[in-house]
């Protein structure tokens, strides 16, 4: 019997599990897959996260990988209308960190080896949880489908975490039902050698037909992503640059990258916490990659998780008190991150004559004080 089991060796499951085992719990890693997912997704790592990550022991690690994002400003039709500095707030990280989130996840697992040798087992699908009242069965896929409970039994702990992602289906199978929340869209992304013209800034094009975003990354590279009218999957490399152009007038680069395209839905469980099953990360929430959000919500659930899981362990009389603040408070904090991210994407949707005159003026207003201080910490998810 483990104290907990982890479902999901992805960023969010890994950083619980470093935290579970420096609070001297006895925790193990259940992962699907055998080889670590090279996919671009998150790379935008905000101050909060950097202080989670301090906790972990890999804060330096990362920064060293990574580049510091100071600033972000915000463009239309060849004008600056307004830029948020970072380098005014107060902490010890006044930055965004930009690093590829495959790379950020092989320094957590390399920090979780170095915790627990034998913690994360690879090559392993849950299909089944099943809650005993006093402990949780963990079940492999069954064989016979007839028969759900019917699969190996993989392990037993006091507590089983599902950090399954947003196209798991243990929070499903758990009981937990979700609700889609405002907002969607569709956008095409790759990674570009730097001209080196924007800096460390972040730069954000509102322009008429619709937001281009472009963002520094490690190794002299930058990731650019702009909103398409439908999802282009397959799209060349050629047809993001020449997109970026008609919109911008940036001429990119030629880069051999393949670029990615994604549709964005944002859905958030209406519980986390069923008994003896907790939910955290995308298996929550899973929020708009517009504004960068979503690894960061999940890595601030680890840093409330760990500790009430702790004392729900050793003080099991307070467990439903505890385990219910830990589902109340980051509730609430993941319908925030899913308004901000629903109000990102409606300012970079198209937008011609009087609304986009109207979106302008905003955003100028917006960039000045007292409004650019509360807009910089909302950006750097200081309010989660
Ligand atoms: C294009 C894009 C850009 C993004 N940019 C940002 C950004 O800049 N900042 C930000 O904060 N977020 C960003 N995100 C979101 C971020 O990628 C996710 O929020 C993050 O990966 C969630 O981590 P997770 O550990 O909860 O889930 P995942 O990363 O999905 O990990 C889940 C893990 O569970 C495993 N698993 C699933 N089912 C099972 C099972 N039954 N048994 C065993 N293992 C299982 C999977 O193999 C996987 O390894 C972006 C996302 C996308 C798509």
């Amino acid at each position: 019997m483990r104290d907990v089991i982890v479902v999901g060796g992805g960023p969010v499951g890994i950083v619980l599990a470093c935290l579970l085992a420096e609070h001297g719990l006895d925790v193990q890693v259940l992962e699907r897959r055998t080889k670590p997912s090279m996919q671009a997704r998150a790379i935008g790592i905000h101050p909060p996260s950097m202080r989670v990550l301090r906790q972990v022991g890999v804060a330096d690690e990362v920064l060293a990988r990574a580049v510091r994002i100071d600033a972000g400003s915000v463009r239309c039709g060849g004008r600056t209308l307004g830029r948020l500095s970072f380098t005014r707030m107060a902490g010890r990280f006044p930055f965004v960190v930009a690093l590829p989130q495959y790379e950020t996840e092989a320094v957590l697992r390399a920090r979780f080896r170095q915790l627990k040798p034998e913690g994360l087992r690879s090559g392993v699908l849950v299909g089944t949880l099943q809650d005993r009242g006093d402990h949780v069965n963990v079940l492999a896929e069954s064989p016979d489908p007839a028969r759900p409970g019917g699969g190996e039994l993989l392990g037993i702990a006091r507590y089983v975490v599902v950090a399954d992602g947003a196209r798991g289906h243990l929070r499903e199978a758990a009981g937990i039902a979700s609700r889609p929340v405002g907002g969607g869209g569709s956008y095409l992304m790759a990674d570009y050698p730097d001209s080196g013209e924007h800096g460390s800034e972040a730069v954000l094009f509102f322009e008429a037909g619709g937001v281009v975003e472009s963002f520094p990354l490690p190794s002299g590279r930058r990731r650019w992503v702009a909103m398409t009218p439908s999802l282009m999957t397959d799209a060349p490399i050629e047809k993001l640059s020449a997109l970026i152009h008609a919109r911008t007038g940036v001429q990119l680069p030629p880069s051999d990258a393949l670029p990615s395209s994604f549709s964005v839905r944002q859905r958030l469980a209406t519980a986390m916490v069923n008994g003896r099953v907790l939910l955290v990360g995308d298996a929550a929430h899973e929020i708009s990659p517009i504004g960068g959000q979503g690894m960061n919500l999940g890595w601030l659930d680890a840093l409330a998780l760990a500790p009430a899981l702790k004392h729900a362990l050793a003080l099991p009389i307070e467990a439903r008190a505890t385990l219910g603040d830990y589902d109340r408070v980051r509730r609430r904090s993941a319908r925030r991150a899913a308004r901000q991210a629903g109000f990102n994407m409606a300012m970079g949707r198209p937008a011609q004559g009087t609304r986009l005159q109207l979106r302008n003026a905003l955003v100028r207003i917006l960039a000045m004080p007292p409004l650019n201080g509360l807009l910089a910490r909302a950006f750097t998810m200081r309010w989660l």
